[in-house]
This record gives structure tokens, sequence and C-alpha cells, in this order.
């Protein structure tokens, strides 16, 4: 039998049940981490592994279909099938993006579309798994009311669907007027309380920690480190989708640090048990008005040293259309810099500007890109034109959430409404119904675009 427990980050000896309602260290209060039974898990061959699953690769044999589930002994042992709470998430399109790529000079980019979801974003692969163990402490007897948490409007849209199907009643806090309205319609549509607090994430946070301190209530945020265990497999499902081969590098937009750290986790994890050699660089892709990492990265670097935890210090975040990396002081820091340091990782930074243009001509080439995701375009971008990420380098970008969830973002672009014209903006004609005129201003219309080129 398979087994987990949860372990405090900086090595105090303390060793608790998934099951118990605790998010830190009791000793240091640091962050803990779900840890593996590694040795029971080396009685399958890494052979082994991989072919179970491949056999349950997005198929019906429920709960297993799932991209998370299908790995549910690394993932979420504690956790009886009957109490998992899936959505089908995961087994996500990784996109070769060839004709984007090009245009940077690269031969073999791929976008792994992690926002190709229930609730349009990667919060769902870390969602399922908390709210399972939540259905499963309940089952087990532990009195909890309700699940909570504060939100840049993704993990609050896809607790609020877990909650809802798995009947847990949901309280989500969201900064007033900073999630898109798509963000905002979800928790309501699926029935939770919704708080619409005059501050921003981090006071959001102040307020649900407080919330949390009554047990009977489950903390759902990312300092949680339940939800890191579904992320993780990103790592581990893009490597099964190349057959196994590992990247030269991975690149994830990093707001509160979750997911970055998730990722190193699945990648070690696999190497671990053997199923790759090597580790892929990790890139840390932050928004210029929300870069504290970026900044702790570059005092190291002018010192010639890597980043330390001492490195860190938060800032007040300014106004982002990346808004669900507006955060000035990320809870999974420490698990970050830890990550970026196995993974001879750098930090990279885009301002407004950049992660709009880099969406619009990624949306050119046939995506759809959210802010997030533009963010790690740019960056990738500068690494490129850096010469630090090479034409034959297979590079890998998280593209973290739906286009569709921030229509507002993208119609102001190409309205002109972000301040600045957009170099690929695009507006509707205005035509009238009678067809000779219309079919020669259409002509007009290709006409013109075949003289620039543009397509
Ligand atoms: C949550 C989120 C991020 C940032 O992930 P962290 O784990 O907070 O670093 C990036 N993009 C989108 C779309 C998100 O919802
Ligand atoms: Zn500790």
């Amino acid at each position: 039998m398979y087994g987990a427990h949860f372990a405090c980050i900086a090595g105090c000896d303390v060793r608790l049940s998934l099951l118990d309602v605790v998010y830190r260290c009791p000793r240091c209060h640091g962050l803990l981490e779900v840890v593996h039974d590694t040795e029971a898990l080396r009685n399958r061959a890494p052979a082994a592994w991989m072919k179970l699953f491949d056999e349950r690769w997005l198929r019906t044999g429920w709960p297993y279909g799932s991209g998370v589930w299908g790995k549910k002994e690394w993932v979420a042992p504690h956790v009886d099938d009957a109490n998992v709470v899936s959505l089908l998430e995961g087994g996500t399109n990784l996109f070769w993006a060839e004709r984007y790529g090009a245009t940077l000079g690269l031969e073999d980019l791929w976008i792994k579309q992690c926002g190709t979801s229930h609730t349009g974003s990667f919060k769902d692969l870390g969602m399922t798994v908390l709210v399972s163990s939540v259905k499963q402490m309940i089952a087990a007897g532990r009195p909890i009311r309700a699940v909570a948490c504060a939100s840049t409007g993704d993990t609050s849209a896809a607790l609020a669907a877990y909650g809802a199907a798995a009947g847990i009643p949901v309280v989500v806090l969201l900064p007033e007027a900073k999630v898109s309205a798509a963000q905002l319609v979800q928790p309501l549509a699926n029935g939770a309380i919704v708080g619409s607090l005059a501050t921003d994430f981090d006071g959001c946070m102040r307020v649900v920690q407080r919330l949390t301190e009554d047990p009977t209530i489950y903390l759902a945020n990312s300092m949680n480190s339940l939800r890191v265990e579904g992320q993780k497999t990103i790592a581990i499902e893009l490597v099964q989708q190349f057959d196994w081969a590992v990247p030269d590098w991975v690149l994830v937009p990093g707001g509160n640090l979750g997911n970055v750290s998730a990722i190193a986790k699945g990648f070690l994890q696999a190497r671990e048990l053997g199923l790759i050699g090597r580790l892929p660089r990790l890139v840390c892709c932050q928004a210029e008005r929300a870069n504290p990492l970026y900044r702790a990265f570059l005092r190291a670097q002018a010192q010639g040293r890597p980043m330390a935890r001492e490195d860190f210090e938060p800032v007040v975040a300014g106004t982002t259309l990346a808004s669900a990396i507006q955060i000035g002081d990320p809870v999974s820091r420490d698990k970050a810099i830890a990550a970026l340091a196995a993974f001879d990782g750098l930090v990279e930074q885009a301002s407004e500007v950049e992660l709009a243009e880099a969406v619009a001509r990624a949306d050119r080439t046939g995506m759809f890109n959210c802010p997030h995701t533009g963010v790690a375009l740019a960056c990738l971008e500068k690494l490129v034109a850096a010469g630090t990420i090479a034409r034959h380098d297979r590079v890998v970008v998280i593209s973290t959430a739906h286009g569709l969830k921030f229509t507002e973002f993208k119609t102001r672009y190409h309205e002109g409404g972000l301040g600045f014209v957009g170099a690929h903006a695009n507006v509707p004609v205005r035509m009238g119904a009678e067809p000779e005129a219309v079919v020669s201003q259409l002509h007009a219309l290709l006409d013109a675009r075949e003289k620039t080129g543009a397509r």
C-alpha cells in the first residue's frame, strides 16, 4: 500500500496526517509539503509505471482517466476512490507552436495548454486533490463546515466548481474590481458565498487566514500543500506526452509561486522514480509590476551567487493586466527559491506592453492566450534574444488559463483601450448588406493584407 504524510520544508521533525486540518509547521510556522513513501513506489519499475500511466491516459475507467487521478499513487494515495471529486482535469493539449516558434527563431517550441480545463485554468489540477481530501476528511468524521479561499479569480472558480460537485459549501474572497467578469460569475453560478473585498489579493489573504483559524473552515489557498500534489502532474504529464523525453526549458508565469514549485516537484519525483534521467531548466516569469522574485534574483545575480531566501523582500504589487499574478507577497516563495536552485533556474519579467503584444502575436498564429501566458511568452522572447535559449532547444511554455476568461483584456487591446496602439489590433469592419458592395470591400481588405504580407 502507498502512503504519504505532511513534513516541514525547513526540516523540523514533524510528521502529520494528510487528513489533519493543518497548513503550516507547528514548530517553525513554515510551509509543509507532502512526502510520499518512495520505497513503496519503487515496487513498480519505471517501465511499469509508464505503462500504467499510458493505459489510463484519458480513458473512462473512473477516476483514472483524469490527468491527475491517472497518477493517483504518486499524488494522493490517502483518498479512497469513492471520495474522489473529479471533473476530468488534466490531459491537456501539448501544442507544437510551429508558426509562433518560427517567428522567434525556435524550432521546437511547445505550449502546454493547462487552461483547456473544466474551469479554464490549471487551478483545477490542485483543487481536485484538495476537495477530494476534504471529502475524505468529512467521511472520516472531521467537522468541516466549509472550504474557503482568497483568490485572484482562478482559484475561486476552481474551488467553487469542485465544492459544488462535492456538495461542500464554499466561501471565496475576491479583491473588488480586480478579477474578470468571467472569473466573478464562475463562483456565483456555482453557488459559493462570494465576498468582494475593498482590498487587493494580499489583503484578501490576510482575511481568509483569520477566517480559517476556525478549524471547521478549511483553507484552500496554495499554502495548502495538497494542491501542489495535483499541479505537479503538469510536469509528469508533459514528459509523458513527449514519450518520457525531457525538454530543455520550461517557462511558467509566477504569482504566489505555488505552480513553479509544483512543476519542480513533479519533475523531481519522476526522476527519483526513474522515469526521467535529467531535469529541464526552469524559468519563472513575472509581471514587472508584481516582481518580488525577479528582484530577489537580480540581487543575488549582482553578487554573483545563487538566489537565497534572504534575497527576498515582499513588494506592494502594482496593477497589471496579468491580474492572476498581481501578488506582492507570495506565500510559496521559499519553495520556489529552492526549486529554481535545483533546476538551474532563472527569473525574467515582462512589462504591460510586452505581455500584451506577446499575447496578440501568439494569437495570430492560432492560439488564444491569457495575459499570464503572455508574460511567459514575452520572457521567452527576451531569453531567445539574449542567446540564453538557443534555436534547437526544446522549450515548453506553461499556458495557465484559457483566453476566454480574459475577453475584456483582449477587447481593450484590439480597440486601443490599453493606452497604446497594439501592433496587431484588429477591429470589425462595418458593412452594409448589399452583396456587391460587401464583396468588393472584402476584396479590397484581402488585397491590403497581401500587400503588407500580414498573416
Ligand atoms: C494562479 C495563476 C497563476 C500563478 O500561479 P502561482 O501558483 O500563483 O504562481 C498564473 N496564471 C494563472 C492564469 C493563474 O490562475
Ligand atoms: Zn518546521
